[in-house]
């Protein structure tokens, strides 16, 4: 038998944690923090995995972002974690960039996974699968043993640039017993004006033609997002970053086709500064004062030939940092499209692979699934709470059908 755990994100986005275990294997998917201000804060505590004697086998990481990966500080020694590789690179060069703000550096530390490569521990094999998310080279997981399939989709979404290679894989997934889907989009639905990230990259080139100065303010570990940007400034002009954003840019495009990867990219000096205002640019800015102050300069300097696209979800509009640079743009725009699936290819998905049992967690959903999604008949979606458990196998229980 195989028994299922849900340890977190039940009731919550972020902070995500599931458990797979065997009479032999224990193992973790996910170790996230929780969002700011959402759901239960409190730090993961599990008895063999931040107490007591080791009792676990290994963690896999769907993605680098940390509401996925942010506990992970909190094991206890000699537990094995698993990440895709370029992701662990990419996390790597993140931790080091934030070391010195009390960031813990343990991505070196990780193992490496590869696309389609399964791993085995005791009586379990888990598949890494390539998926599609505002984090590149995010996995979904295929879990088998005991004559059961699991899925565990991670963070994931139909309208990104890979939306014909994950119809594809969901298509010839084959029978699942237990599909573990995130339904961020089911209560946050993504309303926005763009529907995927070629009409986000299209607007790109429009502003790029239009204004001879475009900041571009998104999380630097969008790197598909960062990537088309620059795609989209002509030759002749440059592409600006910092030398961090330049750093993981370089990590990103080693391992990606030609056409997804980055134009050339310099990073901000002062020595390119008269080429860059000669010429002009596409430059990725984040929070801080040395973007503040370069914004400012140049609105107040080119008013009319200067935008800022702001490109992340609106809820972070309001963070101080945030706002701080917003409010020095005098003329922006908003050019965005959700990491997440919406519901209804949520929907469509759930009826491609169709699963004997669904759970859908990464959510803030309060109802039953089935009365804000219409699920086919022969689903049977489990609607647990955090630290319930479900078991498939010989005398199959569920605790909790609705
Ligand atoms: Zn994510
Ligand atoms: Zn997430």
């Amino acid at each position: 038998m195989i028994k299922v755990i849900p340890h977190r994100g039940m009731r919550q986005i972020g902070g995500v944690c599931t458990e797979v275990a065997t009479d032999e294997a224990r193992i973790l998917f996910d170790f996230g923090s929780p969002l700011e201000d959402e759901g239960d804060q409190n730090p993961l505590s599990i008895e063999g995995i931040t107490k007591g004697e080791v009792d676990c086998d290994a963690i896999f990481l769907t993605h680098y972002h940390g509401d996925h990966v942010g506990e992970i500080p909190s094991i206890k020694a000699g537990i094995p974690v698993y990440m895709q590789k370029t992701a662990r690179k990419l996390l790597l060069a993140q931790q080091q960039h934030m070391q010195c703000h009390g960031q813990e550096v343990w991505a070196d530390s990780a193992r490496n996974l590869e696309y389609g490569v399964p791993v085995i521990i005791k009586d379990l094999k888990i598949t890494p699968i390539e998926s599609d998310h505002s984090a590149i080279d995010s996995l979904m997981f295929l879990i088998e043993g005991h004559g059961k399939r699991i899925l565990i989709t991670g963070d994931y979404r139909m309208h990104g640039y890979h939306a014909e290679r994950m119809e594809k894989t969901f298509r010839e997934m084959g029978h699942i017993d237990l599909m573990i889907t995130e339904g961020t989009n089911l209560t946050n639905d993504y309303k926005g004006f763009y529907k995927n990230e070629k009409d986000v990259e299209n607007r790109f080139k429009e502003l790029k033609q239009k204004y001879k100065y475009v900041f571009l303010f998104t999380s630097s570990s969008n790197i598909d997002r960062i990537s088309a940007f620059s795609r989209q400034v002509p030759y002749g002009q440059y592409v600006i970053t910092d030398d961090y954003q330049k750093r993981i840019l370089k990590i990103a495009d080693e391992e990606r086709e030609d056409k997804y990867k980055s134009h050339k990219v310099l990073y901000y000096s002062d020595y390119l500064k008269d080429k860059m205002e000669n010429c002009g640019f596409g430059m990725v800015v984040r929070t801080g004062e040395k973007f503040c102050q370069i914004v400012k300069n140049y609105f107040d300097e080119y008013p009319d030939d200067t935008i800022l696209i702001y490109s992340m979800w609106s809820g972070y509009r309001t963070l101080p940092g945030v706002k701080k640079i917003l409010d020095i743009a005098k003329n922006q725009e908003t050019i965005h499209v959700s990491g997440h699936i919406t519901s209804e290819d949520l929907e469509k998905v759930v009826k491609t692979v169709k699963p004997v049992k669904l759970m859908i967690h990464h959510t803030s959903v309060e109802e039953k699934f089935g009365e804000i999604i219409t699920l086919p008949k022969n689903v049977k979606s489990l609607f647990l709470l955090d630290g319930e458990s479900i078991v498939l196998g010989k005398n199959e229980s569920v605790d909790i059908i609705v």
